[in-house]
């Protein structure tokens, strides 16, 4: 994007707390950071909260939380519109007395009887300015409208889709002002934009038709606007945008079902933006590299796999202590504890690590630490359980037994290889029903660590616990 060098660049994220922060949101949240911190710039949380039937204090505390969890900081705010009013309205008079703006009586019925009758007869359903020309004052409550231009056209070049232009006859005359007192949203993100010194707007491009609007406000207060970059929406697989039909949207789901900041932030990024074909980037690189300018022109889309596959890298890079300090609230939730100082449950999250795509995942991977299997998966037990699998699981078991409880992965491994001798049974058929009895699942970590993490003894109680079980079962 081209600047003046003096120019300092100031941006701003502008959420509605009218709901969760969204990926979307949380996209042009993080583009924003990027571009101020780039250019070393500022970068301002404003909270549009005009909308007072669906604003909510729970919504801003959880935007709050959302992007200080991403790592998304700014310098200054949040600044509440809510606390603005009195600024707006200021204007709203300055352009009432400018004649620039007028007092509509119309009542909602009047109108929509007028827009049916529009539609009916084939016109555009537009305010058709009945109190632009009104002579004496009217009655009762009134909005204010925005007094627009007949002719001419209203243009701006933005930074991802160029020359964008509209005729002034396609643009009403909007509302500023309701008849509660309260500003427009177009009103409003004006006069802020202007009063903040915003230098660049970037946003969905589901705003891209409010645009016009904004600029001819711009024009009746002789402010200057801003450069806008209106970045193409998220779709789901389907094409469609993205909701809450394809799943998770909130970033605090995400959250809750284990991905990790930096693969979210990662994600985020590169969703609808790119550097050559690197995938894995860190904060620090996206500050160096980003630039709105690149953001594709088309719309991205979300893919889950992909995000998952991100999570992983992040979660390998972590040390064992770190993602067992990150595990507690996943462990809480399955009632188990976390004991992020034992070494041997250290041990058992490096082993987690390659193989767990979210920190869900690792939680229930690592249940078996900590109790029994309650269950044994089925098509395992019928696969490798049968009389042959039975007697592997003896004979291990013995061997087992005459170790001592702080036997080394090495002595472990030697009974296995003692018994494939013997029986002359591949690992596998040995590794599978000893996987069953500790974990009760046919995957998990190699079965020489995880007989070292949970101790020779427990190993031993947990297989005679499956013998007994498969007794009892009769499994054949
Ligand atoms: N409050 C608006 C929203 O959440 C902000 C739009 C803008 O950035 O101008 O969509």
């Amino acid at each position: 994007m081209t600047h003046h060098k003096e120019e300092i660049i100031r941006v701003r994220f502008a959420p509605s707390p009218t709901g969760h922060l969204h990926i979307g949101g949380a996209r042009t949240a993080l583009y924003n950071f990027l571009y101020a911190r780039h250019a070393g710039g500022q970068f301002i949380l404003r909270i549009e909260d005009t909308d007072v039937e669906r604003s909510e204090q729970r919504f801003v505390d959880a935007i709050i939380h959302d992007l200080q969890w991403l790592g998304i900081s700014w310098d200054e705010g949040p600044v509440f519109q809510s606390d603005r009013l009195d600024i707006y309205r200021e204007y709203v008079e300055k352009l009432l007395e400018q004649g620039r703006a007028y007092r509509c009586y119309c009542t909602p019925e009047e109108l929509e009887r007028k827009r049916k009758k529009a539609v009916a007869e084939g016109k555009r359903p537009g305010y058709d300015g009945t109190c632009r020309n009104r002579k004496l004052p009217g009655e009762g409550p009134f909005t204010v409208r925005l007094k627009t231009p007949d002719t001419g056209s209203v243009s701006f070049t933005d930074v991802l889709r160029g020359e964008v232009v509209w005729q002034c006859q396609e643009i009403e005359d909007f509302i500023i002002m309701r008849s509660n007192g309260i500003p427009t949203y177009n009103f409003t993100a004006v006069i802020d934009d202007a009063l903040m010194g915003i230098t660049h707007v970037i946003r969905g491009d589901d705003h891209i038709a409010n645009t016009p609007r904004q600029l001819l406000i711009y024009r009746a207060l002789q402010f200057e606007p801003p450069v806008f970059a209106h970045i193409p929406l998220i779709v789901g697989p389907d094409r469609a945008p993205l909701s809450k039909r394809h799943g998770a949207v909130a970033v605090s789901a995400f959250r809750e079902m284990g991905f990790l900041a930096e693969a979210m932030v990662n994600y985020i990024a590169r969703l609808g933006w790119g550097y050559g074909d690197q995938e894995i980037f860190s904060m620090e690189e996206l500050i160096e590299l980003f630039d709105v300018k690149d953001v594709n022109r088309s719309p991205a889309t979300f893919d889950i796999e992909k995000l998952r596959w991100m999570n992983s890298h992040y979660i390998q890079q972590k040390r064992p202590g770190e993602l067992a300090g990150l595990l507690k609230p996943f462990m809480d939730k399955r009632g188990l504890p976390c004991p992020s100082g034992d070494s041997k449950f250290l041990m058992l999250v490096r082993e987690l690590q390659p193989r767990a795509k979210t920190l869900d995942e690792m939680a229930e991977g690592a249940a078996f630490f900590f109790r029994a299997p309650e269950f044994y998966d089925d098509r395992g037990l019928r696969k490798f359980c049968g009389k042959e699998g039975r007697q592997y699981l003896r004979m291990i078991r013995n061997e087992l037994a005459q170790l001592s409880s702080s036997a080394s992965r090495d002595e472990i491994q030697k009974v296995f290889e003692k018994v494939m001798e013997t029986t002359g049974a591949k690992m596998i058929k040995l590794a599978q029903p000893v996987r069953l009895a500790l974990t009760g699942k046919t995957v998990s970590p190699g079965i020489f660590e995880i007989i070292e993490i949970l101790g020779v003894e427990e190993a031993v109680k947990r297989i005679d616990l499956l013998l007994q079980y498969i007794k009892e079962n009769e499994i054949s």
